[in-house]
């Protein structure tokens, strides 16, 4: 069933006025912010799943929480100029959007890439609101980034560029302001370069600033890992409610950055052969199974392209253009690359080859056509919010190990993550059942994160 229509037949009193203030939302929105596709689309989802919450709790309507959760707190976009090694003065745009901090400070990555815009940024941090809350741990929803592509640029490149970027936004942020991490673009050398320039910038050593830093001057263990592990700790949980499992599973994983590579090997620790990944430019299929050594080299060491992998494994074949990997027949897909990454035609191709679980390893990665067609056709389907939250738990386990100058191990992390992502699974499963649609984790989530930012809010005043 769709997500629109399971909402309208979920039994709640007051749905008509309940539907009538999220219209009048929505189209506030669309007005506001025109031409913002991804930012409708990410409201959009989260607005549909909330009217039983809202037909149900008129105090919500009454305080507006809805009309000031679609308006962050503030959005800065500033000019960010720098020097290329050409000696050419370049200019980039950068962004920071404040969200909410009824919970917490702002917490959410920065990203990097020439896509962003004041759309994206916004949906990515509109989407962290809900992810942030979902952790239970105390910390609000941002977001930023630039327009900037780290692609082909040099080490000094990226570090003038991360310096001048720095520069601007260490005006907006701090450890009981708004925590940045990475994101798309954005890895532990560009957090460096920029916890660097504000430690200057300030002349304090405020470590709790930035998360994702160097194991070396107060990263935590396991960050790097976090969203992807994180991912595969919450299918597996979905998985085994329907007594289905990793083991033995054929996986298909897109992208090959952070997110991905650690859901390959997690996923394959559990007994999966991961048989596909992919970079912007194309896919690698290997039915013999994806050789996890080879992938990390290519793309954390060498920074190369997935192209290079064939030459290694002349077996596995490389296909130009990302959206064919959805062609791959499995039991299992996590897409871990982008936004809208699966469009209707794909979900459909992969429902016809006999998918049985989606996670969303990636922000907002399906459309919600895509997701509509999951949910039709009784696909298990784990929604970013929820299954890629692992990677900002353990920022703010980053903040909270910071705070009381300490670090812990990594089994000490992984632990905690995985009760943390075993918690999220509970409480969308609950919220799911709840609101008389059980099994529902995109509405198991939105409702989950949102009734304790919106409680938060009525607690603390307009
Ligand atoms: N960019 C990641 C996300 O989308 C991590 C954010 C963080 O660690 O603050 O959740």
């Amino acid at each position: 069933m769709s997500l629109v229509k399971e909402v309208e037949q979920a039994p709640t009193g007051h749905a008509d006025a309940a539907q009538q203030y999220v219209n009048e939302v929505f189209e506030t929105v669309q007005k506001r912010n025109p031409g913002e596709t991804e930012f409708h689309q990410a409201v959009k989802e989260v607005l549909i799943s909330l009217i039983p919450v809202l037909a149900r709790n008129p105090q919500y309507v009454k305080h507006a929480i809805l009309d000031r959760l679609v308006e962050p707190d503030r959005l800065v976009s500033f000019r960010v100029p720098w020097v290329d090694d050409q000696g050419t003065v370049q200019v980039n745009r950068g962004y920071r959007v404040q969200f909410s901090n009824a919970i917490g400070p702002y917490k959410g990555g920065l990203r990097f890439h020439p896509s962003v815009n004041a759309s994206i940024i916004k949906f990515l941090g509109f989407e962290q609101i809900f992810k942030n809350s979902l952790t239970g741990q105390p910390i609000g929803g941002g977001k930023g980034g630039s327009d900037f592509d780290p692609k082909g640029k040099t080490d000094l490149e990226i570090m003038r560029f991360c310096q001048s970027n720095m520069t601007e936004l260490s005006k907006h942020i701090g450890p009981d302001t708004d925590v940045p991490a990475g994101d798309i673009g954005v890895g532990a050398r560009e957090i460096g370069y920029m916890f660097g320039h504000y430690k200057r910038l300030v002349g304090a050593y405020e470590a709790g600033v930035l998360t994702g830093k160097g194991i070396g001057y107060g990263g935590s263990l396991g960050r790097k890992e976090a969203t992807g592990y994180g991912a595969v700790y919450f299918v597996e949980q979905m998985l085994q409610n329907a007594d289905l499992s990793f083991n033995g599973s054929r996986v298909v994983v897109s992208g090959s950055g952070n997110v991905s590579i650690y859901a390959m090997e997690k996923a394959m620790q559990l007994g999966a052969k991961v048989v596909a990944c992919s970079d912007s430019s194309g896919y690698i299929y290997h039915e013999a199974g994806i050789n996890l050594d080879t992938i990390k080299r290519l793309k954390e060491v060498e920074n190369r392209r997935c192209e290079e992998y064939v030459l290694e494994h002349p077996d596995a074949i490389y296909v130009a253009g990302c959206s064919g990997i959805w062609t791959i027949p499995c039991d299992i897909a996590l897409p871990c690359a982008t936004q809208n990454e699966i469009d209707k035609a794909s979900a459909e191709l992969l429902v016809h080859n006999g998918v049985k679980a989606v996670g969303e390893g990636a922000n907002m990665p399906s459309t919600l056509e895509a997701v509509d067609v999951f949910l039709e056709n009784n696909v298990l389907f784990a929604p970013a919010k929820a299954a890629n939250a692992g990677g900002v738990s353990v920022s703010a386990l980053e903040m909270a190990q910071n705070s009381a100058r300490l670090s812990w191990t990594m089994e000490e992390v992984d632990t905690k993550l995985q009760q943390i992502m075993s918690n999220i699974y509970n409480e969308c499963m609950s919220a799911s059942e709840e609101y008389g649609l059980a099994g529902n984790l995109v509405i198991g989530a939105n409702i989950a994160g949102f009734v304790k930012v919106a409680d938060a809010m009525i607690a603390q005043g307009v």
